[in-house]
């Protein structure tokens, strides 16, 4: 099959575009005698004219010998081999043309199922376009030729704006069902629909994502909010029905969740915009908190112990879906147990204003007022509290005891 093939000038993209990291990766893969492609998301975004979030780089050279090839990398993935080159401020990730194809090795394994189970077989770039998984993420661009390889029309598709599974959509996703939190996460990111029949397969294998490893779950939902589009994010997985299937506990047709998520999301976004630092940890506080809030009624009976059990017992739940890490865990259930502090106003208030992660569980506090209004009073004195200087700190506590 033969590509469409464009000059970059048409697009007004160039090699300055790219890091210096991935164009001497290419130039040196290019100088050993290999093929080596900017493909996936550094291509897309730059036709789009977005800034991209990495490079990753498509290549014939396999990975033992692109380890051999640059000391600073190493070779991850069992099911999907790839290699990493560190670079003091980036990674780039390198992979090799796969073919798809069977073979007498367990280098490529698909399950019952159609599930793929490993694809390591090394193919032709014209295999590789196939093993992709969108049209839009399926454009090759070699910046010392200047040439924009397309074999999907992926081109034509970025321009009318649409996702659209290279092949069938059904076989695709049973292939590999985490390209439905992909698929959603470049709609929101890009503002682009998905096309018709990618939408009926997703709705009829959506269920499937509850049995991918936790962690690659994980990953995905952290790129679907922590990267700018999170309240995008939010609204599509809630509209495909997903959303129910990552966060079985949470009751979501619940009105009050909707403007609590849909508000914190804003808020998030609006972080990312000013390169404020977004916390995993403070996501999935949000994302659970509509679960503990119910089971706990936080601002009836104030039981320590039994509180913890109940955040305990929602992380635990959770993992079993997404494998969040522990040092998120953890700063999970601090903001959580914090927000009983607020409740508590005394001499422990001072240095709990001081407290490491006071910060975070006052961010918190001010999230929660959506869906508990009556907070307000108390945003009101904590928020004061927090800026006063230690006299005037003292001062508030003792008309708050006078009171
Ligand atoms: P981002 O901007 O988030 O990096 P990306 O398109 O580059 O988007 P990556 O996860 O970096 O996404 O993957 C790079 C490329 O590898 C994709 O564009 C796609 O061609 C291919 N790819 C990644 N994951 C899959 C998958 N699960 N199935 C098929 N192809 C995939
Ligand atoms: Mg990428």
């Amino acid at each position: 099959m033969a590509p469409q093939i464009y000059s970059e000038k048409r697009f007004g993209v160039n090699s300055d575009q790219l890091s210096k990291n991935a164009l001497g990766v290419i130039d040196k893969l290019q100088k050993k005698g290999f093929d080596a492609y900017i493909v996936g998301g550094g291509i897309r975004d730059l036709i789009k004219g977005i800034q991209p979030k990495d490079f990753d780089i498509a290549t014939n050279c396999q990975p033992e010998e692109i380890r051999k090839l640059f000391k600073n990398s190493r070779i991850i993935g069992r099911r999907f081999q790839l290699v990493h080159i560190a670079f003091p401020n980036e990674i780039i990730e390198t992979t090799t043309f796969r073919s798809g194809k069977d073979s007498n090795d367990d280098s490529m394994q698909i399950n019952d199922g159609g599930r793929i189970l490993r694809d390591n077989v090394w193919g032709t770039q014209e295999e590789d376009v196939f093993r992709r998984d969108f049209t839009i993420n399926s454009i090759y661009y070699d910046p010392f030729s200047k040439e924009i390889i397309d074999y999907t029309a992926g081109i034509k598709d970025l321009k009318s704006k649409v996702i659209k599974f290279i092949g069938d959509p059904e076989q695709r996703i049973m292939e590999d069902p985490v390209r439905i939190l992909r698929a959603i996460r470049f709609a929101a990111k890009l503002n682009f629909k998905i096309e018709k029949r990618a939408l009926l397969a997703i709705k009829k294998y959506r269920a499937q994502i509850a049995d991918m490893p936790p962690a690659r779950v994980y990953e995905e939902i952290a790129k679907l909010f922590l990267l700018g589009h999170s309240e995008n994010s939010y609204s599509l997985l809630k509209e495909f029905g997903v959303l129910q299937i990552l966060f079985p506990h949470t009751n979501l047709n619940n009105e009050r969740y909707d403007t609590f998520f849909t508000n914190a999301f804003r808020n998030t976004d609006n972080r990312f915009e000013q390169n404020k630092k977004l916390n995993p940890g403070f996501l999935f506080a949000t994302l659970l908190w509509p679960k503990v809030f119910e089971e706990s009624e936080i601002e009836t009976k104030i039981n320590f112990r039994k509180f913890y059990q109940t955040t305990a017992n929602v992380i635990r739940r959770q993992q079993l879906i997404t494998a969040i890490p522990r040092r998120f865990t953890s700063f999970i259930k601090d903001v959580w147990m914090y927000q009983i502090r607020f409740n508590k106003i005394g001499k422990k208030s001072i240095s709990f204003s001081q407290s490491l992660r006071f910060r975070a569980a006052y961010d918190f506090l001010l999230i929660r007022k959506q869906l508990e209004p009556d907070l307000e009073e108390r945003i009101n004195w904590w928020t004061e509290f927090k800026t006063a200087n230690y006299d005037k700190k003292i001062r508030l506590l003792k008309s708050k005891r006078k009171r």
